[in-house]
């Protein structure tokens, strides 16, 4: 699957990053970076947490 951000949503708050520090990471900057786009199944219950805890619905995965 991949992970999608929307950047204009995104409010770099870094739940995301809480939830799944292999995937996500809020920069020196503010901005957050996706570590990896690309996930295997085996991350997907991972990686659904993460985008439940966004709280403003940034993340998406795909499929
Ligand atoms: S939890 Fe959502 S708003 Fe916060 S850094 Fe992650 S994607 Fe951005």
């Amino acid at each position: 699957m991949r992970i999608e951000l929307d950047e204009a949503t995104c409010s770099s708050l870094g739940m995301c990053e809480a939830v799944a520090p292999a995937f996500f990471e809020v920069g020196d900057d503010g901005a957050l970076v996706v570590l990896q786009s690309e996930a295997g199944e085996e991350q997907r219950a991972l990686l659904e947490q993460a985008v439940a805890a966004c709280p403003t619905a940034a993340l998406r995965l795909v499929p």
